[in-house]
């Protein structure tokens, strides 16, 4: 979660009341009344039939009760667009026309100057309007041809932006002056740079794609040479600049994310018009990188697209032209993240056709043909180890066995290592799935050992990725092994299920439940009393977590407005799952008893308070047994006192015949 910090709290207040959650998860999906001015709708976070998506306007929030999605208009914003925490402010705050201020030193941070990055925005705007200008008019005829001959037409190029950089040297730089920017910005946005008479256009006489964020604003371009006489290289694409930064973006990412999210796939192409032909051939999950390799930041663009809660499902796809440099680039995969691999694939053209040609020569199903035709990376790996063996003769069956055998044992997850050794013996027609398990298992066991030696390959906390789900990393504590211990030992355990130290089923715990829910809806109906019951009160560590956000926020005496309420609830939980919970209790319905709602909160209220004063009589009769009531009179006749005085309470409790039992 992004800290709020730069943009000002009250900003982000009054943005959160000024943007009506109806409206705006209106425009994504429709709503219907539920009754009590709730609504409903299909959820755009899951597939469903039947609408679990709840909205309530009066309190700011939505929840699922399908996947639990869940969270205030802001978090909403995040999550369908894909944005920072700050961008959706951003975004919302220019809908409803609020001006944001920021706070002053906040330190550091890339919005320093939010002015300029807004500035080198509206710049690139201008820029990207100015070449696609460009690629209509005369001069921008070789642009045309260039789209034609791969199989583009003018609709096409106008659906993707694309433009022309005429061949002149301060075109560009004139028409922003004209639209009144300054040269400093053109030049620190990398759309010019300084010669010796001023800033020059940096894009000459090329095919422009513009290349933009999620949220759609063009940060950069990409610029294909056209001309014989151009002796710059064949692609060329913006500078690191305050909003290019090249080993994040992905190109087609703003026009791929919705789809990404919703197939729970990406393709990974490696050009431009290769980003164009498969959205054009019916494969809208195609992105590729600008100028640069795949590597750790755009696996985490795509986390982010493909996340759901908290796990990272989904498939990345990669086409490779099926040469080497391709394979090797797959393979070195291998060496990052298990995690990330066991979700990879590769898709490789026989003929070393990229989509682009493939597209031209064999049409738009051949694109999607060829990604449908993906290999996991594991797969890919191992066969292409064999490859080079002759299967026909037993030493061949061997030498490819010698040759593949490393690689299945690299696969760290223990039961796809078996599932890859078992096919590896068919795959080599060896049929003896026994020898091949062995030989992998003794290679995987020396690679094992080395690591545990000295640092063999000194990858800390290389293991890991054993636990499969990644979570074992914030399992609570249990991080404290030693480094030889994190081995096998380490893994067992953290395979173990928790288990909750409660059960949700119980009626006690229920009752929790409705009473923090009333706690977040109704803070009203609970007043004084309420906020006077401790937070070990609560059974249910989650419930415990909650009654403390109850209290940081200044008790349900201090709650005014719900909506406010509930924001600043949101604001004060820990972390996203208390924050999780308290959308939850904000949303479910309170399982309101026949009678009034204020007898049912006074119900709830006062059997958590019994059960309190249960616990505390226990234990003052526990510690008065433990008193001789001679030697110690003075702190027995006090705890004595005090045991009356909570068996009195309790009494009361009862007499109102509000205590069950
Ligand atoms: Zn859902």
């Amino acid at each position: 979660m992004v800290v709020a910090g730069r943009i000002r709290n009250e900003d982000i207040a009054l943005v959160r009341e000024r943007s009506s959650i109806a409206d705006v998860i209106g425009e994504y999906l429709q709503l219907r009344s539920a009754g009590g001015g709730n609504l409903k709708g299909l959820c755009p976070f899951h597939d469903e039939k039947s609408p679990s998506f709840n909205v309530t306007p009066s309190r700011g929030l939505y929840f699922c009760f399908g996947c639990e999605a869940g969270g205030d208009v802001i978090k909403f914003v995040q999550e369908i667009e894909h944005l920072t925490f700050t961008e959706s402010v951003e975004r919302l705050a220019a809908q409803a026309g609020i001006q944001l201020r920021y706070e002053e030193g906040g330190g550091r941070g890339p919005r320093q100057d939010s002015g300029q990055r807004a500035r080198l925005v509206e710049a690139h705007r201008a820029a990207a309007e100015y070449y696609a200008e460009q690629l209509a008019s005369a001069a921008g005829a070789p642009g045309r041809a260039f789209l034609s001959e791969r199989g583009f037409e003018a609709a096409d190029a106008e659906h993707f932006g694309v433009g022309f950089a005429p061949r002149e040297w301060e075109g560009l730089v004139r028409h922003l002056r004209g639209r009144g920017f300054a040269d400093r910005d053109i030049v620190a946005g990398g759309l010019a740079k300084e010669g010796r008479r001023g800033p020059m256009d940096r894009f000459r006489g090329r095919l422009m794609w513009p290349i933009r964020d999620l949220s759609g604003d063009v940060i950069g371009f990409g610029a294909r040479r056209l001309f014989e006489d151009d002796d710059g290289p064949k692609y060329l694409n913006t500078p690191e600049s305050p909003l290019f930064h090249k080993s994040s973006v992905l190109y087609g990412a703003d026009l791929a994310k919705k789809e990404i999210a919703r197939r729970r796939q990406a393709v990974v192409v490696e050009g431009y018009t290769d980003v164009m032909a498969c959205h054009l051939a019916g494969v809208p999950t195609a992105i590729a990188t600008c100028g640069t390799a795949f590597g750790d930041e755009h696996i985490k663009v795509l986390r982010r697209l493909l996340m759901d809660q908290d796990e990272f499902r989904g498939e990345v796809i990669f086409t490779f032209d099926g040469d080497a440099a391709g394979r090797k680039a797959a393979l070195r995969a291998f060496d990052d993240e298990q995690k990330f691999v066991s979700q990879t694939f590769v898709a490789v053209q026989p003929d070393g056709l990229d989509p682009c040609d493939l597209r031209i020569r064999h049409g738009d199903a051949a694109v999607r043909d060829l990604v449908a035709s993906r290999l996991p990376l594991f797969e890919f790996a191992v066969r292409s180890a064999i490859e080079q063996h002759d299967l026909d003769t037993v030493e061949g069956r061997l030498s490819a066995l010698d040759a593949a055998a490393p690689v299945v044992a690299a696969i760290k997850d223990r039961s796809r290592r078996h599932m890859y050794a078992v096919n590896l013996d068919r795959w080599l027609g060896i049929m003896d799935e026994q020898f091949v398990l062995r030989r992998v298992r003794e290679l995987a066991n020396r690679a094992h050992g080395r690591a545990q030696a000295g640092n063999g390959r000194g990858r800390p906390g290389g293991d890991r990725g054993q636990n499969g789900n990644g979570r074992g990393q914030d399992g609570g504590g249990r991080a404290n092994g030693s480094a030889a211990e994190n081995g096998r030992n380490g893994d067992a355990e953290a395979r173990a299920p928790r288990r909750p130290a409660f059960d949700p089923s119980d009626p006690e715990v229920q009752r929790e439940r409705e009473l923090l829910k009333l706690a977040v809806q109704r803070p009203a109906l609970l007043g004084p009393a309420f906020d006077e019951v401790p937070v070990e009160a609560f059974i249910a560590p989650p419930h415990a977590a909650v009654r403390a956000v109850l209290a940081e926020a200044g008790g349900v005496t201090a709650a005014g407005n719900v909506a406010e309420w509930v924001a600043l609830l949101l604001e004060r939980a820990p972390n996203d799952q208390v924050r999780d919970l308290v959308t939850k209790l904000g949303v479910e319905p309170v399982r309101s008893a026949q009678e009034s709602d204020d007898r049912y909160a006074a119900e709830l209220l006062a059997r958590i308070q019994e059960r309190q004063l249960t616990r505390m009589i226990a234990s003052v009769k526990s510690k008065l047994g433990r008193l001789n009531p001679v030697e110690a009179a003075e702190e027995y006749n006090r705890l004595f006192g005090d045991l009356v005085a909570l068996e009195q309470q309790r009494r009361v409790l009862r007499e109102r015949g509000l205590g069950s039992q």
